[in-house]
């Protein structure tokens, strides 16, 4: 996609990157042992479009030898942000950092096209900052599902009539429920004995109604996934319920605000920053679950949101705001589970034998660095034989909105997750599901695996576990 944007003043880029925190560039020795790992590097041969480049131009752009123009701004826009030069790179370049402060610094001081201030509008400061929106278009996406309309694309002859971007992206769409999961148990505290209705938190005597024995711990819904996949989030429960968690939704919860900082919108991440804040640390949780794990790394990142650079420091909100104690209690749901090995190991298991695919989410292992948790939790279980893809740490193409706002180049990254997929299955043809722990994965290789119509299911490892409890313990 071609950028249309021109900057807002004439104010040099040194001058917009002065406050920056950005000194941690430095650390690039520029030895380019990330270039091997990076999706766009590799499709498109172009160090522009490396790690490396893109260090090179950020750089550029902070010391003052680049101006915001064209040919520096998309390179730094082509990047799918999975973060696999980071765990490339030996010299700890924090690459995902950089790159989101400066595409803060490119969305604060540029105007867009009309197209993409409208889209931008709609998306990023409407639908994912609005709970009652995202209903109602799940809602609205939910009967659109049921007309048929989606199939007839994509099934039939009338896909021949659309872009085949559009085509694709009626394999994208969700599950849609119509329904927000943090309301429907919104502030109800669920555990194996106890399942009592408790007041909105309204102060700090809320805290009565904690059980000390168990382990209380809060789940965040997300914005999407609040309201489809409805099985991913009653798996999550399920689980967490059987290892005798109580577990707190709490509904004023909001959106994690990834999406809004990949593209550069951190004042309206920042709002959600907070907001999740409120959500969560009233209600004395030891843990606040995840189980997407783009979501994951960016509650586990709010801090960064809030360097000096920002308005909210001057007006004194990074003094006032410990971010750290909320931080430290964000964890994946399977690095959470794999806690409790001999709880797991209690419960009643299937044993028939069952083979499946694994292939890990970027934010999983490059930006959390929970690698092992997942492949060890499925390979516990009787019967199951798990089998990584060729090239499973490898983004899908999915980053967020990336595979709308770059349908062509993410198709390409696609493509060659496909390929290992097809590869796999010839060597396991009994493989009938393949695994993976972010819905933007999932969605992404779903429709994937479903236009080049490959046989197979695609499950969040949640409700595969889950769906392997024995009828009496589900
Ligand atoms: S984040 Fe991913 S796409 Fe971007 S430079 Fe790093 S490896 Fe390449
Ligand atoms: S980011 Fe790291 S791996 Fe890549 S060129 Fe710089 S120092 Fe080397």
């Amino acid at each position: 996609m071609n950028i249309n944007f021109s900057q807002k003043t004439a104010v040099s880029a040194k001058e917009l990157f002065r406050l920056a925190e950005f000194d941690n560039i430095l650390k690039c020795v520029h030895c380019g042992l990330c270039l091997e790992s990076c999706p766009t590097y590799r499709e498109l041969d172009d160090e522009k479009d490396s790690p490396r480049g893109r260090l090179y131009l950020m750089r550029g752009l902070w010391e003052g030898a680049l101006e915001l123009r064209q040919s520096v701004v998309e390179p730094l826009s082509r990047c799918v942000n999975c973060r696999a030069c980071e765990s490339a790179c030996p010299s700890g370049v924090p690459y995902g950092e950089l790159l989101e402060k400066t595409r803060g610094i490119i969305f604060e001081n540029t105007t867009q096209s009309f197209k993409e201030r409208v889209l931008r509008r709609l998306l990023l400061k409407g639908l994912f900052r609005s709970t009652s929106l995202m209903i109602t278009a799940s809602y609205l996406l939910k009967i659109y599902a049921t007309t048929g309309l989606p199939k007839l694309i994509t099934k039939t002859f009338v896909g021949k009539l659309f872009p085949r971007s559009f085509v694709f992206q009626q394999h994208l769409l969700p599950n849609f429920s119509g329904k927000s999961f943090k309301l429907k148990y919104a502030d109800e505290v669920i555990s194996s004995e106890v399942s009592e209705k408790i007041k909105p938190y309204t102060g700090p005597s809320g805290k009565s109604k904690r059980l000390k024995s168990k382990p209380r711990v809060g789940m965040f819904s997300g914005c999407i996934m609040d309201v489809s996949e409805a099985a991913i989030h009653e798996s999550t429960l399920t689980l967490l319920h059987h290892i005798g968690c109580e577990v707190v939704v709490p509904g004023n919860q909001v959106c994690c605000g990834a999406i809004h900082v990949h593209s550069g919108d951190r004042e309206t991440a920042r709002e959600l920053a907070l907001k999740n804040l409120v959500a969560f640390e009233p209600r004395h949780l030891d843990a606040i679950i995840t189980n997407a794990a783009g979501c994951g790394a960016q509650l586990k990142e709010y801090n960064l949101l809030f360097s000096k650079e920002t308005s909210e420091a001057k007006k004194g909100v990074r003094s006032t705001v410990n971010w750290q104690d909320f931080e430290k209690k964000i964890i994946d749901v399977l690095e959470f589970l794999s806690r409790y090995p001999k709880l797991l190991e209690k419960l009643s298991w299937r044993e028939d034998e069952d083979t499946v695919l694994y292939d890990a989410p970027c934010h999983l292992i490059h930006a959390q660095k929970v690698d092992e948790n997942p492949r060890q939790l499925l390979n516990n279980l009787p019967g199951v034989t798990l089998v990584p893809l060729k090239e499973s740490d490898w983004c899908c193409g999915s980053g967020g909105i990336y595979n709308l706002v770059h349908p062509e180049l993410s198709g390409a990254v696609l493509k060659r997750k496909t390929e290992s997929i097809r590869q796999a299955l010839t060597t396991n043809p009994n493989a009938t599901n393949i695994i993976t722990g972010n819905p933007g994965c999932l969605y992404q290789i779903r429709a994937g695996i479903r236009s080049e119509n490959i046989d197979l299911h695609i499950l969040h490892p949640v409700v595969y576990l889950a769906g392997r409890l024995k009828k009496n313990e589900s």
